[in-house]
């Protein structure tokens, strides 16, 4: 067999196939071709390598085991050169001209099911190579095998259905592509163009990458190391590179595992809320890559959306050929790894809640609104996560926090529910109506500051078997409190005649009113007697419709008023109505106007001015 002239070969039926679709098909990224040499090149580097640890002899065994890139603009022309592994001529012939059956029946029937191409199917079915015929004009490959006895070959081809192989002299171990690029697409024989398609693809490969004379992967994958050997130092720096951030991580999760799948992940928290308020939604930022090569910057799916604060990057290495980026969104193996991963950063939380609370507080301070969205939304992690959810309560300091367990660790014997109240800060809550019921009793109630932590904890109705209650319900059943309220109580008769006069003197601003136990220093208070419309629920509304330009809807709360049969506004009121209707019905107006306004329910103030003034003026009448 002559190996000094030129041979041409014809391409085996179904690379010519699949040249055609890839030459004639319109891709958005007709760039990924520089991912796909680079991959191939990085592979045939990596086989170098395991070949040097078997083999005596090697072909120029002391060139770098680097890939080398360069640009020529003038002539048009991009070189990919590697000291890999190279190809004998049979090689080139099997890797070039033919492709593995399997792979090309796949890529094949893959393309008639999607309709067409997308751009991650090519890297998938060992069908790379042929991305460049999008680019180029005519491709030439120069390569010299490993073997120390072996010969160098030109391979030959313009992206029809032939290739032309012949002897090539002077040839160095490993092998070079030199692209001939089409006139429409000369933009990627320039040094920047390239140089952007490096860093975004092909920042983590293995080998330097030298664009004309200058490394451009500079970033380890350190996702793929053992935890043991990756510094503080380079986790930090790396949080900078994928996150595009100058801050710090409030805290990662290295994660490796080998069965039942291949993944490493990275996973940061950002040291800051990503989301700004009135901004719109963040999309998640973490990448996901095949073997350090990115397959997809922004995976949808590869996170339930309360984790799209996260950074970072998953890498599995069972990606590639089975799925291509469209049909990755419902792939069961996507949502696996999507499972393995949440499951495992709920666990990392919670650890870091156990061992070092002030950590957590940061944490908690920065995403805890994420992680109150999780437990509303996410009902496969809702358990896990409500375990992490921090409030201050009436038993904590100010500033200091409990979670839900910690709660439940200080009940009393026979407490059945965890009670909540909301309220715009701990202040008003304190000061508010509501507490002194369960200070009385020594219950423990938390307090929810943020207008989605009714939502939340409603939404999660029970934690351990407690029931979650909101403590302005008017139906709820306390225990006899500790210390009783000093002073008789009015007697039961009186007590029922106060209750009518009031229900008659406010008609339909009240639903009921009755005497309750709840109450120590305060005369009246105002209960939610609508479950599901809480004092909350109602402002968020308000602020939705006034957001929407919309009139604002009234709302009239439904409240039960209670009075306490102790204190002495109640008796003076009493004793009152019967011989001074007239000022008994403007402080009974008054009263439930105290207790709206304590609940945070009195939507209208300035009336309240005019019916005082009236009432000043009958009290002073000597
Ligand atoms: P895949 O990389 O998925 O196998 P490609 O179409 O990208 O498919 O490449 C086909 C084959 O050509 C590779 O499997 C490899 O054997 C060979 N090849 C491609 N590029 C090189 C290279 N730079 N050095 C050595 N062999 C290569
Ligand atoms: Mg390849």
């Amino acid at each position: 067999m002559s190996t000094q002239a030129p041979e041409k070969h014809a391409f085996q039926a179904e690379v010519k196939q699949v040249l055609d679709i890839v030459v004639n098909s319109l891709y958005t990224d007709k760039e990924i071709f520089v991912r796909e040499l680079i991959s191939n090149a990085s592979d045939a580097l990596e086989k170098l390598r395991h070949t040097q640890l078997t083999e005596k002899e090697i072909a120029d065994d002391n060139l770098p085991l680097e890939i080398n890139v360069t640009t020529d603009d003038t002539a048009g022309t991009l070189t990919i050169q590697d000291f890999g592994i190279g190809m004998t001529r049979d090689e080139l012939v099997e890797n070039l001209g033919t492709i593995a059956h399997s792979g090309s029946k796949a890529f094949l029937s893959a393309i008639k099911e999607q309709g067409g191409m997308n751009d991650n199917l090519i890297g998938q079915f060992g069908v790379g190579f042929y991305s460049v015929f999008m680019v180029a004009d005519s491709v030439e490959v120069f390569t010299h095998t490993w073997h120390p006895g072996g010969e160098g070959f030109k391979w030959a081809c313009d992206g029809s259905g032939e290739y032309v192989i012949e002897p090539s002299e002077g040839q160095r171990r490993g092998t070079k592509i030199v692209i001939k690029l089409k006139e429409e697409h000369k933009e990627f024989a320039q040094e920047s163009r390239i140089k952007g398609i490096i860093e975004r693809y092909s920042s983590f490969v293995e080998f330097p990458v030298n664009l004309n004379g200058t490394r451009v992967n500079t970033t380890q994958a350190i996702w793929l190391k053992p935890k043991n050997e990756v510094t503080e130092e380079e986790y930090k720096d790396f949080y900078k590179f994928v996150a595009k951030s100058a801050d710090e991580p409030l805290d990662w999760l290295h994660f490796s595992a080998d069965a039942p799948l291949a993944i490493n992940a990275l996973l940061y928290l950002p040291g800051h809320n990503p989301e700004i308020p009135g901004f719109g939604r963040i999309e998640c930022g973490v990448a996901l890559h095949c073997r350090k090569v990115l397959i997809d910057p922004e995976p949808k799916k590869l996170f339930p959306e309360w984790l799209r604060f996260l950074k970072g990057v998953v890498d599995s290495a069972d990606l590639p050929l089975n799925i291509s980026r469209e049909s990755m969104q419902d792939s069961a193996l996507v949502a696996k790894i999507s499972q393995v991963l949440t499951k495992r950063l709920i666990k990392h939380l919670a650890d870091i809640a156990k061992k070092d609370e002030e950590k957590y507080g940061k944490i908690w301070k920065t995403l805890g609104g994420f992680l109150k969205e999780g437990v509303a939304s996410d009902f496969a992690h809702r358990e896990g996560l409500a375990n992490l959810l921090r409030y201050e309560s009436s038993m904590t300091e100010a500033g200091k926090t409990t979670g839900l367990q910690g709660y439940i660790d200080r009940m009393k014997d026979g407490q059945k529910d965890i009670y909540f109240i909301s309220g715009p800060n701990r202040k008003a809550i304190e000061s508010g109506p509501y507490l002194e019921a369960f200070k009385a009793r020594g219950l423990e109630v938390i307090f929810c500051c943020e207008p989605i932590d009714d939502f939340v904890l409603n939404n999660l109705g029970q934690y351990h078997e407690k029931q979650l209650v909101s403590a302005d319900q008017d139906d709820l059943e306390l225990p006899e409190p500790d210390t009783q309220a000093e002073g008789e109580p009015l007697d039961e008769e009186t007590t029922k005649g106060l209750c009518e006069f009031l229900k008659t003197t406010l008609g339909d601003k009240v639903k009921e009113v009755s005497a309750g136990k709840r109450l120590v220093g305060s005369p009246v208070v105002a209960l939610n007697a609508d479950k599901m419309m809480t004092p909350h629920m109602r402002r968020m509304m308000a602020a939705m419709s006034a957001q929407s330009g919309q009139e604002p809807q009234e709302m009239p709360a439904v409240v039960n008023l209670q009075i306490n049969p102790r204190h002495g506004l109640i008796k003076n009121l009493a004793a009152m109505k019967d011989v001074n209707a007239d000022v008994a019905g403007l402080v009974a107006e008054q009263l439930l106007d105290n207790a709206l306004l304590a609940a945070g329910l009195l939507d209208e103030p300035r009336g309240m001015v005019n019916r005082l003034n009236d009432l000043l003026e009958k009290v002073t009448k000597a």
